[in-house]
């Protein structure tokens, strides 16, 4: 390490990827000072606090003010990034069953927006958040590969939708990641069985399955010899759970962490940490002596050389804030250097910090244009059902299973693939049970044990199924930097979104999907959209008339009008080989500056269906071998 550097290594940001990151390198003896917005490392009462604040306040997030700005009691997206709603692309008569037979819609029966919902617009429905450990504190913990084709889309498919969006292919194959995938299922601590869809394993888990719940079992006993036809293709798919890898022991001890005891809290936070959180890995970094973590500080700017033809990164500026008794918060600023330099702060504060940071005409690696654009998620929604037996949810994790078989077939040529999440989880998502329904049992009168039985016969049926569904990149959605400035005076992110016709057309089929699966299981299904009223992102009720006309009996199986977001964000600073296009390289080093790189979702060119956190250990781990090698040339 020279003696004008800080250290050898600067990071910006410990969640998944800087934490990890951190680690490896810290092993390696590299001098190492990750930055990071929020508090360091904490305490178990942080983690009973985290909890207390979901169930209590029904806020996922801590109170906390590192950078963000009004604050309120209830999970506001407002405070973490601004956007206006985009107004929503037609996609199929909106509000009214569709022609099943329609060439470019022949699941236009199961569009789930309606011409109420279609009024308000795309809003991007996924936030994140600023403490050690990142998002992983309230991840669910499903360790999902992505697949062969995924990293293939263009070459394999090459979809073509109408709204002119086209498929980008990885510059690096599943084969070149997939020795990096069975490393990063050691590092978290993954339980699972079986290849997934083509997805080749060279290595065992290193644990054995999570065992599927009981209602999985009665599913699978349910969807056993049933099949889905796929109408864009007319080709057919079973539609079975099998169980999912997770990153949570089902052996005590494994990575220090006891066994999962099947509380159902996943989401929020895993009380005891049988779930994997990055929280771990600051730990581990710290121990190893060379990683220093320097909370409450948010890397706000990164600096560039502009009389070098290479442009190096010379420092990262920052403000350390601190909070007073009465929350006021103050700030110092300050510039931490190394040789190199790694923004690991998730895809939309990554973008943020490079368009903040100006680099002679333009800014900090984005002589392609491409930084901010192409932010994606995976659009979720939901189908759930009054079974004809108890389903005995809210038991075990909130997911086990996953329905796989939908990620991958020639449909993708047409519409995008989905992955389907069983949940244990009963109607919480949908319709805000264990506590909806109880409350309003009350309100009509109920008490004592004609409550209690009440209770039991409506929760004990509940089930439900997600299906997270992949969206072509579009460089017209894309982070910006806002006019509104966060309190310490920073641009906050302002955000364009919207679901493409591929990602429509796919939550559609999806649906038509989960509604097969939940026919199997009722004698006489009767289909609704929507259990019951729910408010949209502005709070208005939107009672869902039209589309309930004619449905006759008691309706069982419930469509969720509406999709919410994944907690995915993927694609703002996308990975590829052509500078013109791309703003990092394989190995998720910018174009244009030898010694910056960017980890994450980020880099994703193409999304895929699966749950980005494994994929994202997986190329930070590759990454920290390529910076140790360039660290000691
Ligand atoms: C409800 C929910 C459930 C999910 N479930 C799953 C799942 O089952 N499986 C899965 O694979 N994924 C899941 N995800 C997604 C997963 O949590 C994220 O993809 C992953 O945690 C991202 O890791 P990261 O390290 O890239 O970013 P983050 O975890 O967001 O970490 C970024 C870090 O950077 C810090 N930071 C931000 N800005 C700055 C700045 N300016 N200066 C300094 N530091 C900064 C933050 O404080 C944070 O510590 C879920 C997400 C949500 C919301
Ligand atoms: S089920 Fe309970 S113990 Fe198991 S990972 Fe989830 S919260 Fe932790």
């Amino acid at each position: 390490m020279s003696e004008s550097r800080d250290c050898d290594v600067v990071i910006v940001g410990a969640g998944v990827a800087g934490a990890i990151l951190a680690w490896r390198l810290g092993s390696m003896g590299v001098k190492v000072i990750v930055l990071e917005a929020g508090p360091g490392r904490q305490g178990s009462d942080a983690r009973d606090r985290y909890i207390d604040n979901f169930k209590v306040s029904g806020n996922p997030y801590p109170l906390r003010p590192a950078a963000l700005k009004n604050y309120d009691l209830f999970t506001n997206t407002s405070n973490y990034y601004q956007q206006e709603p985009q107004p929503r692309p037609k996609q199929g008569p909106m509000g009214a069953v569709t022609d099943a037979d329609d060439p470019e819609d022949p699941f236009g029966e199961y569009n789930i927006i309606s011409s109420a919902v279609s009024r308000k617009g795309d809003w991007f429905q996924t936030n994140y958040e600023r403490q050690a450990g990142g998002a992983s504190w309230h991840w669910l913990g499903n360790a999902i590969r992505l697949l062969p084709t995924d990293f293939k889309l263009r070459s394999t498919y090459d979809p073509r939708p109408p709204d002119g969006s086209r498929a980008y292919d990885w510059p690096i194959s599943y084969d070149d990641l997939e020795p990096w995938y069975g490393k990063a299922e050691q590092t978290i601590g993954v339980a699972g069985t079986g290849e997934i869809m083509g997805a080749w394993r060279s290595t065992p888990y290193p644990m054995p399955p999570i065992p599927q719940s009981y209602s999985d079992l009665k599913m699978c006993a349910a969807t056993a010899g049933v099949k889905f036809v796929d109408r864009w293709t007319d080709v057919s798919y079973p539609l079975v759970p099998q169980p999912s890898p997770q990153g949570r022991n089902s052996v005590d001890g494994y990575n220090g962490r006891p066994i999962c005891h099947g509380s159902s809290s996943c989401i929020p936070c895993c009380p005891i940490q049988a779930k994997y959180d990055a929280t771990q890995h600051v730990a581990m970094a710290e121990e190893t002596g060379n990683v220093e973590f320097r909370g409450q500080s948010v890397a706000y700017q990164v600096l560039a050389d502009t009389t070098q033809q290479n442009l190096p990164i010379t420092g990262i500026a920052y403000r350390r804030w601190e909070a007073d008794a009465y929350g006021n918060i103050s700030s110092t600023p300050g510039v931490v250097t190394g040789r190199i330099y790694v923004l690991a702060s998730h895809a939309v504060e990554n973008a943020k910090l490079l368009l903040s940071s100006p680099c002679g005409s333009i800014t900090v690696a984005n002589q392609s244009g491409q930084v901010g654009r192409n932010l994606a998620d995976h659009p979720v929604a939901l189908v759930y059902a009054r079974a004809d037996r108890p389903m005995y949810p809210y038991r075990g994790p909130v997911s086990t299973s996953g329905v796989e078989t939908l990620r991958d077939g020639t449909f993708r040529k047409y519409r995008g693939a989905g992955r389907m999440e069983v949940g244990n989880d009963g109607w919480l998502w949908p319709d805000g049970d264990p506590y909806f329904t109880p409350a309003n049992l009350v309100g009509q009168g109920l008490w004592g044990p004609e409550l209690a039985q009440a209770v039991s016969d409506k929760l004990t049926h509940q089930t439900r199924i997600g299906c997270f569904v992949e969206q072509l990149p579009n460089p017209d959605m894309r982070v910006t930097l806002s006019g509104v400035l966060d309190v310490l005076g920073i641009p906050m992110p302002r955000l364009t979104y919207g679901i493409d016709v591929y990602g429509r057309r796919a939550l559609s089929a999806n649906v038509a999907a989960m509604v097969k699966i939940f026919r199997g299981m009722v004698a006489r299904p009767v289909v609704q959209y929507n259990y019951a009223e729910f408010l949209d992102s502005s709070g208005t009720v939107l009672p869902d008339v039209a589309r309930n006309a004619g449905v006759e009996g008691t309706p069982n199986i419930f469509v969720r009008e509406g999709w919410f977001g994944a907690g995915h964000i993927m694609g703002t600073h996308r990975m590829g080989s052509d500078p013109a296009t791309s703003v990092v390289n394989a190995e998720q080093r910018a174009h244009g500056h030898s010694n910056l790189y960017m980890l994450g979702s980020g880099s994703w060119p193409s999304y895929g269906t699966a749950n980005p956190s494994l994929t994202i250990a997986a190329l930070a781990l590759r990454t920290a071998e390529t910076i140790s090698k360039e660290l000691t040339r």
